[in-house]
């Protein structure tokens, strides 16, 4: 009898899953209890608080694969922290919006203090109250975006994530920002005279930000390649890629090319289940590296946009989670190549990979 009838007959089918989805690890290391909520595989009352709020929004039936996608995409956002403070307290409700305020405050107003609108949400004060209207009709920013009916803020956000670039989706960010500083400054007392000018303000003021860090980073010596750059002559690069594309598909993507920028190989594979995303980047390294040594590839560079892998990778750092088995695994792999070096490059240059693996 195969294993896997084994575990479907002693385990749940949800349990079966679960342990399906566990990377097993080629070197075999010795069975111990790891705590998987840290990057480090070690407890902390951080990680313990991080792991009840998620267990309890995925209790609530929030769509946590958009959630993850989300976040990721709003703190790697190049704006300023102040704005992307501002998104991550919209969508998880903690803007003092009237309608918030009266989940505290019993018998407060909750209609919109600028406009009267019967209810005052974190949707009416950025999209849909007149003074936001007017602020977003100056922006020049495309109308179908932020003039639409939106259930909740979190499905307006979801869906500029998914339709914009980075860059558009912080200028989005910014005019959100934008509006609701205009509205609190008409409620307190200094109304802003001419509206329709603060739209463009926000994007010069997000845009100057980018513009400062990345003089910044070039000053520290920090700045990341923004662009696919070819191997030198005698190796091939890999780009890989991994993607959760749904609650139960995962999918790799990876590329190699040349010096001459020719595509040696390419290929895309979707995996049942799925871990977190550093894992799941982590199996499309993997994935890549095996298809290049099969095909008889021997001195790689191998190239990903997830910062964090590269650098466990590069320092053979295996913390003590999942993560770290497959790190463990990579460098166990990579002894099979004669020569091999990491690189980082920004999601812009690794695109043919991320294109796979979405
Ligand atoms: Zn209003």
């Amino acid at each position: 009898m195969s294993k896997l009838r084994v575990r479907r007959q002693i385990f749940l089918p949800c349990d079966t899953e679960l342990i399906l989805d566990i990377p097993l690890c080629m070197s075999w290391p010795m069975d111990k209890l790891i705590w998987h909520y840290n990057a480090r595989g070690l407890f902390t009352v951080r990680s313990a608080y991080h792991m009840i709020v998620s267990e309890r929004a995925s209790n609530e039936g929030s769509p946590s694969t958009h959630n993850a996608k989300l976040w990721r995409a709003l703190w790697e956002c190049n704006i300023p922290p102040r704005i992307k403070l501002f998104g991550w307290r919209a969508c998880v409700g903690s803007l003092p919006s009237s309608h918030r305020i009266l989940t505290r405050v019993p018998g407060f107003a909750m209609s919109c203090s600028v406009c009267d609108h019967a209810e005052d949400t974190p949707t009416h004060a950025v999209l849909e109250c007149p003074l936001a209207i007017e602020v977003w009709s100056g922006s020049g920013l495309d109308e179908s975006l932020w003039a639409s009916k939106y259930r909740t803020f979190m499905d307006c956000i979801v869906q500029a994530m998914q339709l914009l670039s980075e860059d558009s989706f912080g200028d989005f960010l910014a005019i959100m920002w934008e509006c609701w500083n205009a509205r609190n400054r008409f409620i307190f007392g200094t109304p802003e005279s001419n509206l329709s000018i603060l739209g463009k303000r926000a994007l010069s003021f997000v845009r100057s930000y980018r513009l400062h860090h990345e003089a910044t980073a070039l000053t520290h010596g920090t700045v990341h390649p923004f662009a696919w750059t070819p191997p030198p002559p005698g190796y091939v690069k890999l780009n890989f890629d991994g993607d959760i594309i749904s609650e139960t598909i995962a999918r790799w993507g990876f590329v190699i090319r040349d010096h001459n920028d020719n595509i040696l190989l390419a290929g895309t594979k979707h995996q049942p289940g799925h871990a977190d995303a550093s894992i799941e980047e982590a199996r499309a390294c993997l994935h890549g590296l095996t298809c290049a040594h099969n095909h008889g590839v021997r001195n790689i560079i191998i190239e990903g946009d997830c910062l964090h892998l590269i650098e466990l990778l590069k320092a053979k750092s295996t913390p003590d989670n999942f993560l770290g088995f497959l790190v463990k695994d990579i460098t166990f792999f990579l002894t099979r190549f004669d020569l091999y070096a990491w690189s980082f490059v920004k999601r812009g240059g690794n695109r043919v990979a991320h294109d796979l693996a979405h």
